[in-house]
């Protein structure tokens, strides 16, 4: 079968709630992927950076397999053996007393939102059904009702009211408006992208997140930050807010922490919050499973044995500077940190960032468009400076043949 034979099925088989590029793929290793006919490719996407550790990584892949020999599904009905080491090891791997496992970021970040609002009268004294969660204009975390209740992203959320409500938007980086929105005595919980990732790679002012957190701290409300697509060594450190020193009082993770093998994602926080929910309040059939424990605990030790934190941020600042000095005036705005990068497109003669994509495609490096005009550069963080030189090569090389048609 060829690749338009593929999408041929996808399409006429498959819901059409995705547009993507016109590329099959077939096979992936480390830094990159190859399609149905055998063409190679560099992924700069990385699966919405769930594959920071490279696709198929060895150590990770072992864990995969030999787990999958031995036991892969108890549900939570009863322990297993590998539930309990992971849990130990996450938890002092981040340094919070609790986990509490889910599969999806989006689960995770469902997690998060019932634990504030159990916090929040629990503990916090807020009446019965008056708890209030802020959140940011221009956040992304996930497609569930509750989820795209808080979306300002009309292709999230039009259509499929009403709504969930509880939730209170303020611009993203912007420190007045929250304050304001935390004299409210009913706000439990502010949820933020530390750097918002879907919207287009949005960094905020260095001293937002730190300022943020205290403000959080002088109302008694809860800072919870998704980290589903930053965290995991994607922006440079181990987690985005590790860069302000700040950390959540909920830590939301998912994606990188299976490196893409596995829909695995987690809730970390201390005892004093996790311990509001209580046995038969929350769960999921799959969440802990002895297969996704072992993948994420080898998937972390990669991360750590490979100092993929420090890579990125080398890597990224190599990037950037690079991309920098690109002379083409499609590139209005390079912005990001870490291997978590974006450039904002001009479009030139009717052509568009999703065009660039297309060429870079032809030209063996696969990235997407966001928001139609931002292009989100995301490669798996086993890169080396040698490749990030190769694919800059490509990238100028695409941007000159789109703006010479
Ligand atoms: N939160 C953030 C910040 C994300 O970027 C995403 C996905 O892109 C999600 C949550 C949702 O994760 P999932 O697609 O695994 O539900």
């Amino acid at each position: 079968m060829t690749s338009q034979d593929f999408i041929n099925l996808e399409d006429k088989h498959g819901a059409h709630n995705y547009h993507p590029l016109p590329v099959v793929l077939a096979k992936g290793e480390g830094c990159k992927v190859w399609d149905a006919e055998g063409k190679e490719y560099y992924d700069f996407l990385s699966a919405y950076s769930a594959v920071n550790q490279g696709h198929c990584h060895p150590k990770i892949i072992d864990a995969l397999v030999d787990q999958a020999r031995v036991l892969t599904l108890t549900s939570r009905a009863f322990y297993n053996d590998q539930l309990g080491p992971y849990e130990k090891y996450i938890t002092e791997f981040f340094g919070y007393d609790k986990i509490l496992p889910m599969n999806s970021g989006a689960e995770a970040d469902e997690t998060a939102l019932k634990l504030a609002r159990r916090w929040g009268y629990d503990k916090k004294g807020v009446p019965e059904n008056q708890a209030k969660i802020v959140v940011c204009e221009g956040n992304f975390h996930g497609r569930t009702i509750t989820i795209i209740s808080m979306s300002t992203d009309p292709d999230s959320f039009k259509g499929f009211g009403p709504y969930t409500p509880g939730f209170e938007v303020v611009p993203y980086n912007d420190l007045p408006a929250l304050e304001k929105a935390l004299e409210d005595p009913n706000v439990v919980g502010f949820l933020v992208e530390p750097i918002q990732g879907e919207a287009g790679v949005y960094v905020p002012d260095d001293g937002y997140l730190k300022k943020a957190y205290d403000v959080c701290k002088s109302k008694n409300v809860l800072f919870i930050a998704d980290e589903v697509q930053t965290g995991i060594a994607r922006t440079g450190k181990m987690l985005a807010c590790d860069h302000e020193g700040v950390r959540p009082d909920v830590l939301i993770l998912g994606k990188a922490l299976s490196g893409g093998v596995l829909p695995v994602s987690a809730v970390l926080a201390d005892d004093d919050i996790m311990l509001v929910i209580k046995p038969g309040e929350h769960g999921s059939t799959f969440g802990g499973n002895p297969m996704a424990c072992r993948v994420a605990m080898a998937a972390l030790e990669v991360v750590k044995e490979e100092n993929l934190a420090e890579k990125s941020e080398k890597l990224g600042e190599i990037f950037r500077a690079e991309l920098e000095k690109i002379d083409n005036d499609m590139i209005e705005l390079v912005r990001g940190k870490g291997l978590l990068n974006a450039i904002v497109i001009k479009p030139k003669n009717g052509k568009e960032a999703w065009d660039v994509c297309v060429k870079m495609a032809e030209n063996g490096l696969l990235a997407k468009p966001t928001h139609g005009h931002i292009i989100r550069f995301a490669p798996p963080l086993v890169i080396t400076e040698e490749q990030i030189h190769e694919c800059i090569t490509i990238i100028k090389k695409s941007l000159d043949e789109i703006s010479a048609e």
